[in-house]
């Protein structure tokens, strides 16, 4: 065995081979990549591609420990060299990659949430690559404001004075609370004081920002009395949030917006909303009723509401601030401001997003978010119906196909009760004919639903979906049809890798 060892290939060898092969790697057509990720081995800074190859070796010595070697021509360069091939190039992978989401989920917080509409990709690309006017007047060439970009589109579109955007909604909540209650107390409905995903606690950000939390009411029913009973002289005002995810039904009542201004009025104080989504458009006519838009808020008489921009908005990810002109002031000269601010390529994805918000058809048909929440049933049928036929025909009798009525959802706390009708493209793995029947029903290639869940996480490019009455559903609401052959693609690997 000591003597197998020595016949191991060398670092230096296996890095010149892998370095002749570029062209075979540049050629390999691999269809989850884009190309701009070419696995080109020439683009690979060698400590890394060193890294794996010395890993794959390790690999190896492991092997011939466990004795699965039986003569050293098994362990030359060219017996080794297709395996490690494929090995640094799984390895070379970059960790942060593209998915599909077959969820059916739309504003997945775990998967990006928002696609940007084609017109934000491509102000991204233009910040990102370009010099810009990001904080430079060319009317007057001298020192401009990042936020002058955005500020009259949302102001446009909310109604509102005056805007400023920060990096996400979490962040707008506390420089608002820091700039208008740092010390002193904001009147919250016990009914309103909610955690959302990602431990985002409202009372445990209004700590942060220094703020003092004063509840009200019972966790179901809160009165305008009760608002009015805690003011005293250490109130700086008055918040409503969102519940997101969250929400109580029978016996609970909370306070319109209106009424709670008209006793804001009264006692001088400004009221603050946490929008959480913040839809700009109504979707009522869509099957998704009930949420209100920023500009209803500042109808109402929110003095300052935020929300994000990542959720049902469909923009990049952003906290939007907008509200009275004298409050937004005082926010934007808030030291908190320049360590909450947004980037060069946030905000020409916004800009580029509020701008077909100036129409809302084109807001529908342009912004993937939109698009997907709003997608009629008929048309996710008939995606349905190509996806399984195109699975059907390329998967071969190994796997069952089927499609069945289901359910999608909004996703980033919009819409909590919302049950968006889809069509499923229902997936069973099935024995092969032959291989030992019975003993595992529902298995191929010794694949059980589950098993065949997770090994699409590990194909190129992974594909997430869920597991639903024994099958793995596949939800066409949240894959866009050219995405199609890359979800069989998918499938073939899981399939063919086990
Ligand atoms: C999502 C949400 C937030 C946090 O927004 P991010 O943009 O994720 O930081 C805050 N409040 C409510 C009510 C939310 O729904």
């Amino acid at each position: 065995m000591s003597t197998l060892f020595r016949h191991l290939p060398a670092v230096d060898q296996c890095l010149a081979a892998l370095a002749a092969d570029e062209g075979g790697l540049d050629k390999s057509q691999n269809p989850g990549q884009s190309p701009g990720q070419s696995l080109g081995l020439h683009a690979l800074p060698r400590p890394l591609l060193k890294d794996l190859v010395n890993a794959f070796l390790d690999l190896v010595r492991e092997e011939i420990r466990a004795g699965a070697f039986a003569d050293q021509a098994q362990l030359s360069l060219g017996a080794l060299y297709p395996r490690m091939l494929a090995y640094v190039r799984q390895g070379a992978r970059p960790r942060f990659r593209r998915v599909l989401n077959a969820t059916g989920v739309v504003v997945h917080t775990n998967m990006g949430r928002s696609l940007l509409a084609p017109e934000a990709v491509a102000a991204v690309a233009q910040a990102a690559a370009h010099y810009s006017n990001l904080e430079f007047d060319l009317a007057t060439g001298e020192r401009g404001s990042r936020y002058a970009h955005v500020e009259s589109l949302l102001c446009r579109l909310t109604g509102a004075e005056a805007a400023l955007v920060v990096n996400n909604n979490a962040a707008a909540v506390l420089i608002v609370l820091d700039t208008l209650c740092m010390g002193r107390e904001v009147i919250v409905s016990r009914g309103q004081l909610v955690e959302i995903g990602g431990s985002f606690r409202i009372p445990e950000v209004m700590a942060k920002s220094g703020a003092v939390l004063r509840e009200v009411g019972a966790t179901n029913r809160t009165h305008l009395r009760d608002y009015e009973a805690a003011v005293g002289p250490e109130t700086a005002a008055f918040m409503k949030v969102h519940t997101s995810n969250f929400r109580q039904v029978g016996f609970v009542k909370e306070v319109p917006l209106r009424e709670l201004k008209t006793l804001a009025v009264a006692c001088g104080l400004p009221v603050i909303e946490d929008l959480g989504s913040g839809s700009l458009l109504r979707l009522d006519a869509d099957g998704l009723p009930g949420e209100p838009t920023a500009a209803e808020a500042i109808a109402d008489g929110a003095d300052v509401v935020s929300f994000s921009g990542d959720k049902v908005l469909g923009g990049p990810q952003a906290g939007i601030i907008v509200g009275r002109r004298e409050i937004i002031e005082r926010i934007k000269k808030n030291p908190l401001n320049r360590a909450l601010r947004i980037d060069k390529m946030t905000l020409a994805a916004l800009e580029a997003t509020l701008r077909l918000y100036l129409d809302p058809d084109l807001a529908r048909g342009r912004v993937p978010t939109l698009a997907m929440m709003t997608r009629p049933l008929k048309s996710l049928r008939s995606q349905a119906a190509c996806l399984a036929g195109l699975l059907k025909r390329g998967l071969g009798g190994g796997i069952e196909v089927s499609v069945r009525p289901g359910v999608s959802r909004v996703g980033g706390g919009a819409f909590p009760e919302a049950d968006l009708p889809t069509a499923l493209v229902a997936l069973t793995p099935v024995q092969r004919p032959g291989a030992d029947a019975g003993l595992n029903p529902g298995t191929h290639h010794g694949l059980s639903v589950d098993g065949l869940r997770q090994a699409l996480l590990a194909t190129d490019p992974p594909l997430v979906a869920r597991v639903e009455d024994g099958a793995l559903c596949l939800d066409p609401r949240t894959l866009a049809p050219a995405e199609h052959p890359l979800v069989l693609s998918a499938l073939r690997q899981a399939l063919g890798g086990t």
